[in-house]
């Protein structure tokens, strides 16, 4: 069987095409800059290299169409027609509290999700473009809903309620809800794999640190508690978020630099982070390399995103009384040795010992711990497309 994962931004479009069989991406790409000049799709599939196809695309449903078309063209297709396409499954960020796991999508599932666009205004709206274009150009596929907050909707009231009058909740369900949820499923899943232990046993912290990051206490398969929040500000020093910082700064910021709580808001989520912090940039091998060359801003920068992690890491050992694995994974915690190595240090009490030589390889997934170490630490390739696709399968 073959299924199309769709992954709609609010002007961009990423899609996989993946074969069950084999668990293998036939092709895959992202269509940038949709309504705006100078839109494309970068293509790619297991026989051709990169491609980029400039083309005029409008709205999500002109992208849908490229993407079916790319996919089925004789010359650089991969498949002969949409009849070959078993299921969509949609990357759908915010699901509240209406999805605790991902769900075939009917007219029903569209409302619940639009009932959620408030909690992610700049995600759930696109998401459902993405569902609504596909539903027009091949209304006779079945598509699924993964929601990257279903995850986390086992954790229990003391992790999610904050401490503010109960009446928000109530009536606005502020609670934490927590992100990236297919990536946490995944790589515990995983990382109990690689351990040799069943998932239902298994104390497991995944720490997803990519741009933006997440770390998730993830008992005997089950999320208990995770850093992001009602939003994915809340948590760890970001690429270009601040992550937790006391509330009080929004309102000191706003009342000394003049700016309303809005212009606030969006330093914290664009201008802070490692980017704010060092000056240099939002991307972690920047710094690296700065830190490198003798920066001390971005040595600064450097120490307290790990000690963030940390702190993060530590508590959620207190959460779940132990931990057994500790997982790093995305486009940092898959390719930062220096991160991985320097976050665990803090954990030199508990036996955790790092692997110098396995730590600075890069292979696909391994055991970056000594043989000696009381916890284990693994570096884990995430593969959120693969996720959603299996989550489809699972419902189709
Ligand atoms: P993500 O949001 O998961 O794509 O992660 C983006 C971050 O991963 C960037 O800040 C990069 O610094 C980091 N990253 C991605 N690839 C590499 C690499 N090959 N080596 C070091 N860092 C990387």
């Amino acid at each position: 069987m073959k299924v199309l994962v769709i992954n709609c931004g609010s002007s961009s479009l990423k899609f996989q095409l993946i074969n069950s069989e084999d668990e293998s991406v036939l092709a895959k790409g992202l269509c940038e800059r949709i309504g705006s000049e100078g839109s494309r799709l970068v293509y790619s599939t297991h026989k051709i290299d990169k491609k980029e196809l400039d083309k005029d695309l409008k709205d999500h449903t002109d992208a849908v169409q490229m993407v079916i078309d790319t996919l089925t063209d004789k010359e650089i297709g991969v498949i002969e027609s949409l009849k070959d396409v078993d299921a969509v499954g949609h990357r759908i960020v915010h699901g509240g509290e209406n999805f605790s796991k991902s769900v075939v999508i009917d007219d029903e599932v569209i409302k619940a999700i639009e009932a959620c666009n408030d909690l992610a205004p700049l995600h759930n709206p696109a998401n459902l473009i993405g569902i609504k274009a596909c539903e027009k150009l091949m209304p006779h596929t079945k598509m699924v809903a993964v929601f990257d907050t279903a995850f986390h909707q086992t954790m229990p009231e003391k992790a999610y309620m904050y401490g503010i009058p109960y009446e928000y909740y109530d009536e606005y369900k502020v609670r934490r809800y927590g992100f990236h949820g297919t990536s946490h499923s995944f790589v515990s899943e995983r990382a109990a794999e690689m351990i040799g232990k069943p998932l239902s046993e298994t104390k497991t912290i995944v720490c997803h640190l990519g741009n933006g990051a997440s770390i998730t206490a993830v008992k005997n398969g089950k999320s208990v508690d995770t850093s992001m929040g009602l939003t994915p500000l809340e948590g760890i020093i970001m690429g270009t978020r601040s992550g937790s910082i006391d509330p009080a700064i929004i309102s000191f910021l706003a009342n000394k630099e003049n700016i309303s709580v809005n212009e606030v808001m969006d330093i914290l989520n664009k201008k802070s982070g490692v980017l704010g912090m060092s000056g240099i940039s939002s991307d972690f091998r920047d710094i690296t390399k700065a830190m490198e060359e003798g920066n001390e801003r971005a040595k600064m920068t450097m120490d307290a995103y790990c000690y963030s992690v940390a702190k993060y890491i530590g508590s959620y050992i207190t959460a779940m009384n132990g931990v057994d694995v500790i997982a790093f994974t995305a486009g940092v915690g898959e390719n930062n040795p220096y991160i991985r190595k320097e976050v665990c240090s803090y954990f030199k009490y508990l036996g955790v010992e790092i692997d110098d030589e396995a730590n600075s390889q890069r292979t696909e997934d391994a055991v970056i711990s000594t043989d000696k170490s009381k916890v284990k630490v693994l570096l884990v390739a995430t593969n959120e497309e693969l996720k959603i696709a299996r989550e489809t399968l699972a419902l189709i």
